[in-house]
């Protein structure tokens, strides 16, 4: 049987615990799971690329079945380049749905070959994303239960760094 090969792409700027869930949640039912840093999402983003390939390279390290990658350009097309076939989206409140409906939608146009899967959040991380991180870390909120350590100690580095 071919290897099963899925697709999580995003900004992660930076990864959450939300983001690790559906990870964890796709490698029980993928051979392997490509977590895609889109560069688009430079504009904006308080980490580079870069450093958020690093900060997620280095929370996955024990999970070998998940690799770290970037992409540029269309999703369905880097995702038949990387041998995939399978698109995973994480589904928070009714707010994602719209826009995750466009996407899926529009990238099933441009081709059959990629299948968009939805994962629903677990519940502890319904109302938890990368923006609602960076506003309560900014100002000194904790941030312990949302993001792995690393990220904390990451996001104290960009906010509080020679304050
Ligand atoms: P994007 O900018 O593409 O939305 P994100 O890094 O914000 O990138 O999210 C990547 C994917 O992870 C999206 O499908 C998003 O809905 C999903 N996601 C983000 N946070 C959570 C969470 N707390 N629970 C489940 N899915 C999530």
């Amino acid at each position: 049987m071919p290897l099963r090969v899925a697709v999580y792409p995003g900004s992660f700027d930076p990864v959450t615990y939300g983001h690790l869930d559906i990870i964890d949640r796709a490698l029980k039912i993928f051979d392997g799971v490509i977590v895609a840093v889109a560069r688009n999402s430079e504009k904006n983003a308080l980490f580079t690329v870069q450093e958020r390939i690093d900060m997620l390279t280095e929370i996955l390290k024990d999970r070998p079945q998940a690799r770290v990658e970037t992409f540029e350009g269309l999703l369905v097309d880097y995702v038949r380049r990387a041998g995939a076939t399978v698109v995973i989206r994480g589904l928070r409140a009714v707010s994602d749905f719209e826009f995750e409906f466009q996407l899926a939608q529009m990238n099933r146009n441009i081709t059959r070959e990629v299948e968009t899967l939805f994962m629903m959040t677990s519940v502890p991380y319904s109302y938890l994303s990368s923006s609602i991180v960076k506003e309560v870390s900014h100002l000194n909120g904790p941030v312990d239960k949302l993001v792995p350590p690393l990220v904390k100690s990451a996001l104290d580095a960009k906010f509080r760094l020679g304050r």
